[in-house]
């Protein structure tokens, strides 16, 4: 009887060290700030603990963007090629490169198919797809409006703007939640400045969603920060509209039509309605609560029947209580990794949440805000946000972390 129990030990050690001793396959899908920030933790752990692991990325472009620098693309002209580094550059971190469009992720099978019919098989799968612009969501939202929501629009936007001879400046914000949570706001008063500078005369609107009490889409930011845009939409003259619902864009009267009132535009903004990426609109995949997200357990970002994936893409923030933000991505990200390096390997440094910070453009200066987060053991729990710090030196902290993210990929 001993002898057969300590052969059995024996055989589970084996085993088990067979089992850790193969190379796990690890992908991320979408190599943007999730995809990115990933990768370089694991292959970090990987260099640092003599992992085996395969780390690859699927991106369907060549480019890694940082999006918030598109704002200073449409307004200030930035050339585009600075908001941006080559994808492959990763492999000089050890990480292996795909440029391809993934078609489909087959979850049973843990593979995903490209474009060009192949497939990569997986042991671990990570969700980075980011949001889609869901322009098709409302009639004439498409065709009409200026956007910098992808770089092509951000560089189109600063011609029309720099051929803008002044008038109506409609920002229409269709609903909640919307792809980076401040964004809007931000963007009304950095125009209201750069429009000041130029020396145009124009009167912006700001088309608000209604919020609980009446309240625009600053209410969820809590009132330090609410009071700071309220100090710059005073500065810039930017006036709040509430509405019931956007319907659609008529083009040839130049009105956005909502179900409480027409608004008319010489310059519209528009901000997309977000929508889950193409690959993902499955029901495996869908939040069955709100299908414009992607499922994602809060405890540990995993999809709820499948623990080989985890889905920390800004697609799946509202699931688990966050916000659709960069900041948010990175932190989900990097908790979800170290968590499958802990359970492989037992390195993992998890961590929850520390307050996430976020640096933002507020009229001609910049701020430090900061928001507290708190896993309630279900979700994630907003707390309080406030405005740490605001000096025309934040602009600046801005630009700078963004080139300073970037060129760890371009060398
Ligand atoms: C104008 C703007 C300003 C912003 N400002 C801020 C800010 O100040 N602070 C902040 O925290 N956040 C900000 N954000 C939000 C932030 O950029 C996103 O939250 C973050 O980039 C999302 O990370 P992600 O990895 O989920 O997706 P993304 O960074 O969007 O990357 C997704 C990647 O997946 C790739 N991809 C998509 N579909 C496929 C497919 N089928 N196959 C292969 N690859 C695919 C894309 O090419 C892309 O590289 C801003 C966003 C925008 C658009």
């Amino acid at each position: 009887m001993y002898l057969y129990r300590y052969l059995d030990m024996q055989l589970n050690e084996y085993m088990n060290k067979k089992v850790t001793a193969v190379t796990k396959r690890i992908v991320f899908l979408g190599g943007g700030t999730g995809g990115v920030i990933g990768a370089l933790t694991l292959a970090e752990a990987k260099k640092k603990h003599g992992l085996d692991l395969e780390i690859t990325v699927i991106n369907k472009d060549e480019w890694h963007y940082m999006p918030p620098l598109w704002m200073d693309v449409a307004i200030e002209g930035l050339p585009i090629e600075k908001t941006r580094a080559p994808i492959k550059n990763l492999e000089k971190y050890g990480v292996k490169v795909i440029v391809n469009e993934a078609t489909k992720v087959n979850p049973d099978e843990r593979n995903v198919e490209l474009a060009d019919g192949s497939k990569v098989e997986y042991d671990y799968l990570f969700l980075t797809l980011g949001l889609r612009n869901g322009w098709e969501a409302y009639p004439g939202l498409a065709d009409e409006g200026y956007h910098n929501y992808d770089p092509d629009a951000a560089q189109e936007f600063h011609k029309a703007l720099m051929a803008f001879k002044g008038g109506k400046v409609t920002i229409l914000v269709p609903e909640v939640p919307f792809r980076c949570g401040i964004y809007p706001i931000e963007f009304a008063t950095v125009l209201g400045y750069k429009l000041k500078v130029l020396g145009i005369d124009a009167k912006i609107t700001l088309l608000s969603p209604k919020m609980p009490n009446g309240m625009d889409i600053t209410w969820g930011l809590g009132p330090d920060i609410r009071k700071l845009w309220g100090k710059y939409m005073a500065k810039f003259n930017i006036e709040v509209k509430l509405h019931d619902g956007l319907e659609r864009i008529d083009k040839e009267k130049k009105v956005v039509v909502t179900r409480n009132y027409e608004e008319p535009y010489d310059l519209l903004v528009k901000v997309p309605p977000p929508r889950p990426p193409k690959v993902l609109e499955d029901p495996v995949f869908l939040f069955e609560h709100d299908k414009r997200f992607v499922k994602a357990r809060p405890r540990d970002f995993r999809h709820p029947e499948y623990d080989d994936i985890f889905s920390t893409g800004e697609h799946s923030m509202p699931p688990v209580g966050l916000g659709t933000a960069g900041v948010f991505v990175h932190a989900a990200t990097s908790k979800a990794v170290n968590i499958l390096l802990e359970e492989l390997y037992g390195v993992g440094e998890v961590h929850e949440f520390t307050p996430v910070a976020c640096v933002a453009y507020s009229g001609d200066k910049g701020f430090l805000g900061v928001c507290e987060v708190e896993f309630n053991g279900q979700m994630y729990t907003w707390q309080k946000c406030y405005n740490v710090m605001e000096s025309f030196a934040m602009k600046f902290v801005k630009r700078s972390f963004y080139q300073g993210w970037l060129d760890k990929l371009r060398i």
